[in-house]
């Protein structure tokens, strides 16, 4: 059969790795999809789907045989309820799924190696006001990531690097910034702000109890990219020449409260905010994308408010399902 390349996408049963998976395989590739669980939420698009735990070497070389390029997404993670709690775990279980996954790429003489890293590497005195002044890539240093999860980030983004500069192999390095979208984690402890919001809303809504609860005063700010940004750059990023690590998000920046306002509009339904003691993460939070536009020539189209209707839409489907209503 004819195709463009063998890629293998790590963590496809994930997110990000499923939709990328599925966009991989309509643009013409053959995609092999590796992770420690199944698609939650549909079957994968994949030509290739394995059950593999990439901590482990020998399952890394079986993941990375014959393809010419990885995309490496595979990572203990979660939001930063998970994260703030579970430094040793992901500090661990990262470090042997990266090191691992690149070196069996290189054993395995791939060509290409995309990297998912994080704005969490930026340093948290960067990030204490919540008028953040947007990060730019080399705001990363002096680094002071805030969690495990970010040092571990910072470090592979190195590992990249070195195995560029010393081995050839060509790596590209992204830096999301919370990406959000349907068919993601929503509920069970590792789901992200965009998606907790959406489901207590919808339980809200579904039940007519007028309030839902947050954590801290909900000031914090962020900015949200939709999956189909994130995909579109993430394909930019990989076949440009761009070889430090680059942003991908939006730069239009909202508090947690204004978030929350947003979904509340997309569901039709008033909610009062109880706000509640919680890890908040860093107080701001924002991408600069000047770079982004000139490495890609492109940034990111969706509005927050498109993306939040789709990304609700689902949310309240999946409610609705296990309220049996
Ligand atoms: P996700 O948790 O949905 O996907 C990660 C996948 O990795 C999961 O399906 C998980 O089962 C898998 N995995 C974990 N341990 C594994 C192991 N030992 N072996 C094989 N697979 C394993 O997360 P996502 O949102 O799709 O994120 C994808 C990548 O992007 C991750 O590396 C993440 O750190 C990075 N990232 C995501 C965001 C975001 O906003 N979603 C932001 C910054 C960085």
């Amino acid at each position: 059969m004819d195709y463009k390349a063998k890629v293998l996408v790590t963590g496809a049963g994930g997110f990000i790795g499923h939709h990328l998976a599925k966009r991989l395989k309509d643009m013409g590739y053959w995609v092999r999809g590796v992770d420690i669980k199944n698609p939650e939420y549909e079957p994968t698009a994949a030509d290739e789907f394995e059950l593999l735990d990439l901590r482990r070497w020998d399952n890394c070389l079986q993941a990375t045989r014959g393809v010419d390029h990885v995309y490496a997404l595979a990572a203990d993670m979660g939001g930063m309820g998970f994260i703030s709690a579970n430094h040793a775990q992901i500090l661990h279980n990262n470090i042997l799924i990266n090191t691992h996954t690149i070196e069996a790429a290189k054993v395995n003489g791939v060509k290409r190696y995309f990297y998912t890293s994080s704005a969490c590497v930026y340093p948290e005195y960067k990030q204490v006001d919540a008028n953040v002044t947007p990060l730019r890539e080399e705001d990363a240093y002096p680094a002071q990531p805030q969690d495990a999860y970010g040092w571990e980030k910072l470090v592979t983004e190195h590992l990249c690097t070195h195995y560029r500069e010393d081995y050839g192999l060509e790596t590209r390095i992204v830096r999301f910034h919370n990406i959000f979208g349907p068919k993601g984690t929503w509920d069970g402890g590792r789901e992200k702000a965009p998606a907790a919001l959406s489901r207590k809303i919808a339980i809200a809504k579904l039940t007519g109890k007028h309030e839902i609860e947050m954590w801290g005063d909900g000031e914090q700010t962020r900015s949200f990219c939709y999956i189909d940004d994130c995909l579109e750059g993430i394909y930019r990023l990989m076949m440009s020449n761009h070889v430090e690590p680059l942003n991908l998000g939006q730069d239009r920046m909202v508090t947690i409260n204004q978030l929350a306002e947003i979904i509340a509009n997309i569901a039709g339904f008033e909610v009062a905010i109880k706000h509640i003691p919680g890890p908040q993460g860093v107080r701001g939070r924002n991408s600069d994308n000047t770079r982004l536009k000139q490495v890609l020539g492109w940034e990111p189209q969706i509005s927050l408010e498109d993306g939040l209707a789709k990304t609700y839409m689902w949310i309240e489907e999946q409610v609705r399902r296990k309220m049996g209503k």
